[in-house]
């Protein structure tokens, strides 16, 4: 089988993330670009975890977003250079503010998976 596509759980500068295929810049097996590099803490479990869609594969749950009372709280990960940026920070941000590594524009679409109080376009 390839490794691509293993659920795993690695440590990213001393973070623990899991998902599938994740490699050292928290890309996984579905998002793996070369600006895919953020990783998002869901509400359930408050996990590092790459995407939804390794969510649904690795956790026994469903995925709850990041809660509204605490967006002023560490909940995103750049794979780049480990800095945790709380989600009002990532949200309105394109790149990272230790690092300056650029993030996937792509993922806006989908920050109602993610946070609680961003509404589903
Ligand atoms: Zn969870
Ligand atoms: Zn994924
Ligand atoms: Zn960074």
């Amino acid at each position: 089988m390839n490794m691509r596509f293993h659920a795993v759980v690695v440590r990213i500068h001393g973070h623990e993330v899991r998902g599938v295929g994740v490699d050292s810049e928290t890309r996984c097996a579905h998002y793996g670009t070369e600006r895919d590099v953020v990783a998002m803490k869901f509400g359930c479990c408050e996990t590092y975890v790459p995407c939804v869609r390794c969510h649904e594969s690795v956790a026994d749950h469903d995925a709850e977003p990041w809660p509204t009372a605490r967006t002023d709280e560490p909940a995103v990960l750049c794979g780049v250079c480990g800095f945790e940026m709380t989600p009002s920070e990532y949200v309105a941000r394109s790149s990272c503010p230790e690092c300056a590594a650029a993030f996937n524009p792509g993922c806006e679409a989908h920050y109602h998976r993610y946070f609680e109080w961003i509404d589903d376009a």
